[in-house]
């Protein structure tokens, strides 16, 4: 397609691809509905009752706006994470807010760190707006804090990011070591936490980080274990004056007044969250035993997915892959080697990973014959 005209030349020199296929478009060109949907790591089991319950009682006033500075949640979420409502900032999903911070903090050919292999989207919006990504190599299926910050001092880092629990692996860090990279950071520099998945991984996870501390910004989300991935809400926890540059830049009318009402319900049922929490155990341990049948090495994951290693390399992993979508499968898998050499599997219902255990032991086999096939 030629590039039309009247883009900033930032935009128009920006690849024309979408970071994410979602599951509706392989559906669509499919022609079938998938049987098993266990590959975005959304939560299968859903919602708390009452945070349904809130969403449908706002639908009908839905013709309001929601309320612009959020005010409800961000008093909420501040009593919750014992700190003030300045330090908190409420957007469209981590995906949003990222957004946000990597505008207000990266220019033009600015310089920004991450992993290879890690979440592709922070990365989608440092490309957005021009700055330069940096990418260390994971270290035995673990972000690398020490390479990160190695290489935050070489080329003069304005942000690094980290996800904590991590995303594609499901591996963690034990939070005292996030917040230990902090005093290794150079200056005027930020560290993106990004804790997505942190209620689902063992206590002392989320990094014991000062929320005035200028040096650092964490992320939460509604999407994962509250499993309002639908909905959109999202947070961040930083200091006063990192947070309040957001309304510099932010959509005030962004988050709908249904997706308030129902994070509040969300946020106030405990019980549900230690109900997903359970569930999601077990889910995992079921995996990693479907993943064991078939002789596959399932890692350990403090998030709601399993990364299974097939125990070759991307073509084998990416066969599978493409078993498990032919029979009617929605899986991701890691984008880079050597992440590439498993799958990532979201925890599913029983149901759903009843269809696994069918399905894996095909797709295996139909790999390995493909992988042995002359070319
Ligand atoms: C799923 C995910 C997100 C997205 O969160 P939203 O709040 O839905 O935008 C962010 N970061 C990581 C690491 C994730 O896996």
């Amino acid at each position: 397609m030629p590039t039309p005209p009247l883009l900033t030349p930032l935009v128009a020199r920006l690849p024309a691809t979408v970071p994410f296929v979602g599951p509706e478009a392989q559906e669509r060109a499919a022609g079938r509905a998938f049987r098993a949907r266990i590959g975005a790591n959304e939560s299968v089991f859903g919602p708390s009752p009452a945070a349904v319950a809130a969403m449908q009682a706002a639908a009908a006033g839905v013709w309001m706006y929601g309320d612009p500075e959020n005010h409800d949640l961000r008093h909420a979420l501040a009593a919750r994470h014992g700190c003030r409502p300045d330090n908190i900032v409420v957007g469209e999903g981590i995906d949003g807010l990222l957004g946000l911070l990597v505008r207000m903090t990266v220019a033009e050919g600015s310089n920004v760190v991450t992993s290879d292999g890690a979440y592709p989207t922070f990365n989608f919006h440092v490309a957005g707006f021009g700055g330069l990504l940096h990418k260390v190599p994971y270290r035995g299926d673990h972000e690398d804090p020490n390479a990160l910050l190695a290489r935050a001092h070489e080329v003069g880092a304005r942000l690094v990011y980290i996800a904590n629990p991590d995303n594609p692996m499901g591996s963690h860090h034990p939070g005292a070591m996030i917040a230990a990279m902090l005093d290794g950071l150079p200056p005027d520099c930020l560290l993106v936490i990004d804790e997505a998945y942190v209620e689902l991984a063992p206590e002392g996870t989320a990094a014991p980080v000062d929320p005035d501390d200028p040096r650092a910004i964490r992320m939460r989300t509604f999407s994962k274990a509250h499993g309002m991935a639908g909905a959109r809400v999202g947070f961040a926890v930083g200091a006063p004056a990192l947070i309040a540059a957001f309304d510099r830049v932010r959509n005030h009318f962004g988050m709908g007044r249904i997706s308030q009402a129902g994070a509040l319900a969300a946020l106030a049922d405990t019980d549900w969250l230690a109900h997903v929490r359970a569930e999601v155990a077990a889910a995992r341990d079921r995996i990693a035993a479907i993943a064991r049948a078939s002789g596959l090495t399932p890692l350990p994951s403090a998030t709601n997915f399993v990364a299974v290693d097939c125990g070759r390399d991307g073509a084998l992993a990416r066969a599978v892959l493409a078993g498990l979508t032919a029979r009617g499968i929605f899986a991701r898998m890691p984008g880079v080697a050597p992440l590439d050499r498993c799958i990532r599997v979201s925890c599913g219902t029983g149901a759903d990973l009843d269809l696994l255990a069918a399905a894996l032991p095909e797709a295996l086999a139909e790999a390995r014959k493909a992988a042995a096939a002359p070319a």
